[in-house]
């Protein structure tokens, strides 16, 4: 039985209104094994599962006649979808109160930020009137055009905590794995802490986010003296920044280096077999932090890029976010 809330009869009414009989179900790794499950509830229509990888709404499979449904991920607001697909969030239904509590004992920090991953936006207010219970002041941004919910944060958006940065101590950030709460560490300078529902855990990520830098450093450093550069560029419609990779080319071009457009729906390490000295990333951003091991040459991303070639002080440093894409 899934662990999510997901309303059936809504999604149905919203299925008739559009009057498609095929339907494409697109789920992230982690919903797969539901798929049957989701697939059995929808049984009275003609059903095909994806069996391709799916990343998050920035990244949808469309085609003529089908209507595809991804769960688990919110829209982004400012991306222009096609009218064949419609998405469905999978809320947990994990009580975050243990966890919550537990990091009230831990931390006396009296302005706290709340951020989460889009399973667990709606526990965001419930946290924050379970904190202010207990005498803290709460903060929680609305983000920006590439955000649909007050606290929410993707991998590559970190807008809703940079809204709130002023007025808080730290962050918490309601969810599970580091890379999130990693990125909004880096993005505003704070103390954050990752509530785990699941292992009911508080984890300081700082020493994560300091390793990181530092690992980023070193690619910065061995790119200096790159003189080649293949710049990725995703075909993904929540991904795609033509634009940017376009600016970069010429950046790149005016110190005399060589630079390469380099165009994939999927980046895979072991696909980036060119003859340049390094990468500039323009796709999702996670892809040069998380794979960094899988990669043979430094993959940069573009302010690391701005870096190395001295556009930018290291004093610059900032985690790669994307606030649009081209249209
Ligand atoms: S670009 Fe990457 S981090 Fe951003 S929504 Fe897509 S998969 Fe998530």
């Amino acid at each position: 039985m899934m662990p999510y809330k997901i309303d059936f009869q809504d999604l149905r009414h919203r299925i008739e209104k559009l009057g498609y009989s095929k339907i494409l179900l697109q789920l992230p790794e982690g919903m797969k094994i539901y798929a049957t499950e989701i697939a059995d509830e929808l049984s009275d229509y003609e059903v095909f599962i994806s069996a391709n990888p799916c990343y998050g709404s920035c990244d949808i499979e469309v085609y003529p006649d089908f209507l595809t449904i991804q769960f688990g991920h919110a829209e982004i607001p400012n991306i222009g979808y096609p009218d064949n697909i419609i998405f469905v969030e999978a809320f947990s239904t994990k009580d975050f109160k243990p966890v919550a509590e537990k990091f009230l004992e831990l931390c006396d920090a009296r302005r706290i930020g709340i951020v989460a991953s889009v399973q667990h936006v709606n526990a965001v207010q419930d946290v924050a009137s379970f904190f202010k219970s207990r005498g803290r002041e709460v903060f929680i941004g609305k983000g920006d055009a590439r955000i649909r919910y007050p606290g929410q944060v993707l991998g590559c958006n970190f807008s809703a905590a940079r809204e709130v940065n002023h007025e808080v101590d730290c962050f918490v950030f309601l969810g599970t794995g580091h890379f999130h709460a990693v990125g909004v560490s880096i993005a505003t300078g704070k103390k954050t802490y990752v509530l785990d529902p699941y292992t009911e855990s508080v984890e300081d990520v700082e020493k994560i986010a300091d390793r990181i830098i530092r690992q980023r450093f070193g690619l910065i450093v061995k790119a200096e003296e790159a003189d080649r550069f293949g710049i990725i560029v995703s075909s993904k419609i929540g991904q795609r920044r033509v634009r940017l990779a376009l600016a970069l080319k010429e950046m790149i071009e005016s110190t005399d280096r060589k630079a390469y457009m380099i165009m994939t729906d999927n980046v895979r390490p072991e696909n980036m077999y060119y003859d340049v000295d390094a990468y500039v990333n323009t796709a999702c951003p996670r892809l040069g932090y998380d794979d960094i091991s899988r990669f043979r040459k430094p993959v940069l991303t573009p302010i690391e890029l701005e870096i190395a070639l001295k556009f930018k002080l290291w004093e610059q440093y900032a985690f790669d976010e994307i606030v649009e894409v081209d249209k």
